[in-house]
């Protein structure tokens, strides 16, 4: 089935990170000042103003911090409610929002902050594959 729901237009500051989602790789920005990774990706390092951005690749691995169930949703995404989405602690630092998939919206009981996940990757179209976060064996 086609991709159906809203798919992101690439920047000058963004594409580092859709040329590495193609290629299956988690692409961070990092400033060389502090050291901190953040997210999302911008001109200025968040934590101590410096310019001196540069692209890592990340480990695709996080932690879930908190996460939502959604049973409304426009598009594409109405046709998926009830999801989850997330908040992932991602292992190199900051937090990403996502769409959490291998959960039980209808059960969110059984959905675990803390629980380990994986990114994985969605192609939208040549061009942009979209990252989703799963949950995964601890
Ligand atoms: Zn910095």
């Amino acid at each position: 089935m086609a991709y159906n729901k809203p798919i992101p237009t690439p920047s000058v500051h963004t594409q580092p990170f859709w040329d590495g989602t193609k290629e299956g790789k988690l692409m961070l920005p990092r400033c060389t000042s502090c050291s901190r990774v953040h997210w999302y990706p911008r001109l200025i390092c968040p934590h101590c103003h410096s310019m001196e951005i540069e692209w890592i690749e990340g480990s695709g691995e996080g932690r879930v911090y908190t996460y939502a169930v959604q049973h409304r949703a426009f598009g594409g995404w109405a046709e998926e409610v009830p999801f989850v989405t997330a908040f992932i602690d991602l292992n190199e630092g900051d937090r990403m929002l996502t769409v959490l998939r291998g959960v039980d919206a209808s059960d969110p009981e059984s959905i675990k902050v803390g629980a380990k996940v994986r990114v994985e990757f969605e192609e939208a179209n040549d061009d942009i594959h979209i990252p989703f976060w799963r949950v995964v064996e601890d």
